[in-house]
């Protein structure tokens, strides 16, 4: 493992310099697949300080699913092997709060666009935080940053590299932009024509009304669908009166990524569905605007497949964190399967695996024990500040070094964790710089240390009474008497416990 430091001017200079003084850090060398280059290369702070990184985030209409929430679990995971590495990442991660599929569930509703998106966002974060999501450092949302997508929109006019179309809506010329395409590796003559919201559905139509078909909405003039949902926009070349209207989807991410980040920054990141159309418009509108390179490097996670196929809300195959909580499973659990394989992997989620990612905690959680043990510590002590999370130089020379180089090697989670097993199946050593070390790792991988044992009291525990309502919902269950079971296991939750779906029967949890 290569290690550097970052001298204060920001280029890595070598470990000899570290004898300098306390104003250089300790930088661990950390490699990362670059979508644009196509190669794996180290990550870096063009300004010496910090990591300047922006994900596309969620668009908040409904629960996101748990398709979703791999891709920001890597992404949270990516961001906490940063930090560990010494790279001091800084970490945006934008709200898109306003689009088709809002403004649509906003009117089914019967709510305003700020209610409906408000309400979809608090379950955002409440799941964030149940799958221990890192809060990233700004999270800006696109209808706060109306104004700075119009600026952007004005100098594309302004450049001649976009127009008004028939429709009055402001469109992208693709054509203006001899880059395009960089980044997905796509021509924009092979193009489909862009649907305006979502990747690369292709529209049927014949008629356009923009000049080429891959031409895409910078800004879509006010329509009787979109209700209130409208702002004062880029001026018309024509008459210099605003065009009424709101933003099309891929312009936010230029405007809040080049506000929180500057014109040029470090890494963008995101599902790879967004590499086109979503990352290559980003890419055309911003240097096109600025004229400066936009993101250095591009992070795409591969997706998260149910029976084979991607896992999507519009092919239903899908499952929320609440209802896999509400089956009995463990938040902590789903976190572990949906980061069990490298981010550039498939991952087929089943409930089989994810009953194997619960045992595989369940182990974690006893390795921890013997290693605590066999130190003559308590099981306290590793959430105590006893073991504050060591830094990564020291974590690197212990047993499980090769755990944390493994993230460090293009963030690869699944060697990260063989790794880690490596070690605990073969009963390490006790001694306390493992142990920071394996605090270090479970850090970087975002798993929450064990549960004390009060949270961890099981149905031995629980009390005759609501183990009697836990084997009544069983049997209610077994006779497909659903209601009967959703009262019990309602009761069960009232009492404050929470029931645990086995195959062949029930478990108890506190809640
Ligand atoms: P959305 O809310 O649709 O904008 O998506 C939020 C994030 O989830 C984006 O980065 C998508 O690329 C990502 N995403 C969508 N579906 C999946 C999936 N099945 N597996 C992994 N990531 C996904
Ligand atoms: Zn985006």
């Amino acid at each position: 493992m290569k290690k550097t430091i970052q001298g204060q001017a920001g280029a890595p200079v070598f470990d000899s310099l570290a004898k300098l003084g306390h104003r250089f850090r300790f930088i661990m060398e950390m490699r990362l697949y670059d979508t644009l280059t196509r190669e794996t290369v180290p990550l870096f702070a063009a300004d010496g300080k910090r990591l300047r990184m922006y994900a596309c985030g969620p668009t908040v209409y409904g629960p996101a699913h748990i398709g979703n929430f791999r891709t920001f679990s890597l992404l949270d995971v990516l961001r906490r092997t940063t930090e560990v590495a010494g790279l001091n990442p800084l970490y945006v991660r934008n709200i898109t709060d306003v689009d088709d599929k809002t403004i649509k569930g906003s009117a089914k509703d019967g709510s305003t666009l700020g209610e409906f998106t408000k309400k979809w966002t608090e379950k955002f974060h409440a799941d964030c935080a149940s799958l221990n999501l890192i809060v990233p450092d700004v999270e800006p949302r696109a209808t706060e940053h109306i104004p700075e997508q119009v600026a952007i929109v004005e100098k594309l006019l302004a450049n001649g590299n976009a127009y008004v179309g028939g429709d009055g809506s402001v469109y992208y010329r693709v054509a203006s932009f001899c880059e395009y395409g960089k980044l997905s590796h796509f021509h924009p003559e092979e193009l489909q024509t862009q649907d305006t919201n979502s990747a690369g559905k292709a529209n049927a139509a014949d008629e356009y009304e923009r000049d080429q078909v891959a031409d895409f909405a910078l800004w879509k003039a006010q329509k009787d669908e979109d209700g209130a949902v409208h702002w004062p926009g880029p001026r018309h070349p024509e008459t210099n009166l605003p065009i009424e209207g709101r933003p099309g989807w891929h312009l936010e991410c230029s405007a809040m990524s080049i506000k929180y980040l500057g014109e040029s920054f470090d890494l963008h990141a995101g599902g790879e569905d967004l590499c086109f159309p979503h990352h290559e418009n980003e890419i055309a509108q911003s240097e096109a605007a600025t004229g400066k390179p936009f993101s250095r490097h591009w992070m795409h996670c591969v997706h998260l497949l149910a029976e084979g196929k991607k896992m999507s809300k519009s092919l239903g195959n899908f499952y929320t964190l609440a209802d896999l909580v509400a089956q009995g499973y463990d938040a902590r659990a789903v976190k572990y399967l949906l980061i069990s394989s490298s981010y550039r992997s498939q991952l087929n989620f089943t409930l089989a695996n994810l009953k194997g990612a619960e045992s595989a905690l369940k182990k974690l959680d006893k390795g921890i024990e013997a290693l605590l043990a066999k130190a003559g510590l308590s099981r306290a002590d590793f959430d105590s500040p006893v073991f504050d999370r060591a830094s990564a130089d020291d974590a690197l020379k212990t047993s499980f070094g090769p755990a944390l180089e493994a993230l460090f090697d293009d963030m690869n989670t699944a060697a990260a964790l063989g790794a880690m097993w490596n070690v605990l199946r073969d009963e390490a050593s006790g001694n306390k710089a493992a142990l920071a070390a394996l605090k270090t790792v479970l850090y970087a991988l975002g798993i929450q240390p064990i549960p004390s044992k009060e949270d961890d009291a099981g149905a031995d525990e629980a009390p005759e009474e609501v183990k009697a309502l836990a084997q009544k919902r069983w049997e209610a269950k077994q006779a497909k008497d659903w209601a009967a079971a959703d009262t019990l296991r309602k009761q069960v939750t009232e009492l404050g416990w929470t029931i645990l779906d086995r195959k062949d029967g029930w478990d108890l949890k506190k809640a």
